[in-house]
């Protein structure tokens, strides 16, 4: 018997997302009907998100931190790893604010009905660093304030590691656990074209085409920020690091690219990434090390995304972000980038973490999650791009290591 083919996922957003836009403009005269059978669908869709970022960010966090048991044993590979990892995830996410900055000019302060936003009383720096630290186990997860999430995550992970042996059931928990919720999440995600369809046609509605043109500003932001990033940032690091030129890095790191582009999927690109560093010349044990390392916790492309998406959603919503609220998402999102999974659509479920931590409208997602998958496929190209220069620099410095020694 033919077994009847499925539409892939990616197929099924797009094709919603051009329906959602179709039946938005259909409906302009009719915007509150879209507003009131329409949109709480999506908005059951936002609420599935929303519940799931929190054990996600937390597991996630920690699996990672576990993943990482063997860092002191690697020593010095494990450290410059982590270093160039966080600092070119910073370095990103900062590119990608910037770039928003840039283009701010281009993004409406929306009209839509319900998009309102109370204001989150001014915090200062300091404000800022003390709120990172909880004062009660449960209020954090209750409340998703993430970047205390964040701060239990890693404290509870770096304690498992500490307790060594005895902690042992706990780290297969951990693990398991962290199957399950991403499971959760895969399940979630499966409703995208659902969510997608009824979040971007009351959108369209109530504000027309010019939704449409802020639309493609903000996916063209992303976009020239990620190029900026893999050009500048990467052919440096390559250049002067890794003691390689970068035209010979991106050609042999160009099939990863391309597959990264059109999966989606850091993890999924995992064994063409390796195949392309070999193809560099880095030894099999560094790959193997800083590769799945970069696939679970390096997500540069996604940072960028994130800055981007954070102004854009700002200012929708006519806010303008302090400079402390700019500085937390730097650093949400570089920690965030920690907790995303390697995976299609991961990086949109931690936008909603990011835009908590500043106490921006989640729901300010609705105007990006229809043109999702655009965003995901180049930040997944991004992503691998940064975990292959970092194996390039790590191979070098250790080459020269060894030089030293003889
Ligand atoms: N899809 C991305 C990746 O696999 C993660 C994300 O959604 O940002 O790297």
């Amino acid at each position: 018997m033919e077994q009847k083919k499925k539409m892939p996922l990616a197929a099924q957003i797009f094709i919603a997302l051009i329906a959602g836009v179709i039946l938005g403009l259909l409906m302009q005269n009719h915007a509150e009907t879209a507003e009131a059978y329409i949109k709480p669908f999506g908005t059951i869709f936002l609420n599935l998100v929303k519940f799931i970022v929190v054990p996600i960010v937390l597991f996630s966090i920690m699996a990672g931190i576990l993943s990482m048991r063997d860092i002191r044993k690697l020593g010095s590979i494990g450290i410059t790893t982590l270093v160039y990892y966080l600092l070119t995830t910073a370095f990103a996410v900062t590119i990608g604010m910037a770039g928003g900055k840039l283009f701010s000019g281009f993004f409406p302060a929306l009209a839509t009905t319900d998009l309102s936003y109370e204001a989150a009383a001014e915090t200062s720096f300091m404000d800022t660093l003390v709120n990172i630290f909880p004062s009660n186990f449960i209020a954090p997860m209750s409340s998703a304030t993430m970047l205390q999430v964040i701060f239990m995550a890693l404290l509870l992970g770096f304690a498992i590691i500490l307790v060594g042996k005895e902690a042992e059931p706990v780290v297969t928990g951990v693990n398991s656990l962290n199957v399950v919720f991403m499971k959760c999440m895969d399940m979630i995600l499966r409703l995208s074209p659902i969510g997608v369809f009824c979040l971007i046609c009351p959108v369209v509605a109530a504000n027309g085409k010019a939704i449409l043109g802020s639309l493609a500003m903000v996916l063209l932001a992303a976009y020239i920020c990620y190029v900026v990033h893999v050009l500048v940032v990467y052919s440096l690091t390559v250049r002067t690091l890794g003691g390689m030129s970068p035209l010979e890095f991106f050609k042999k790191e160009m099939p990863a690219m391309i597959f990264a582009f059109s999966s989606a999927s850091s993890v999924g690109t995992l064994p063409i990434n390796l195949e392309g560093c070999e193809r560099m010349g880095v030894p099999k044990e560094i790959a193997s090390f800083v590769l799945p390392l970069g696939a679970t916790i390096n997500m540069d492309g996604t940072a960028i995304y994130q800055g981007v998406c954070a102004i854009f959603i700002a200012s929708c919503y006519g806010i303008d972000l302090t400079f402390g609220q700019m500085l937390t998402i730097v650093l949400t999102a570089t920690l965030a980038s920690i907790g995303t999974a390697g995976v299609p659509g991961a990086g949109m479920v931690m936008l909603a973490m990011v835009l908590t931590s500043v106490g921006l409208p989640v729901d300010g997602i609705a105007l990006v999650a229809g043109v999702d998958r655009i965003f995901d496929m180049g930040r997944t190209a991004v992503n691998i791009t940064g975990d292959a220069s970092c194996a390039v620099v790590v191979a070098n410095m250790e080459k020269k290591k060894e030089l030293r020694k003889r």
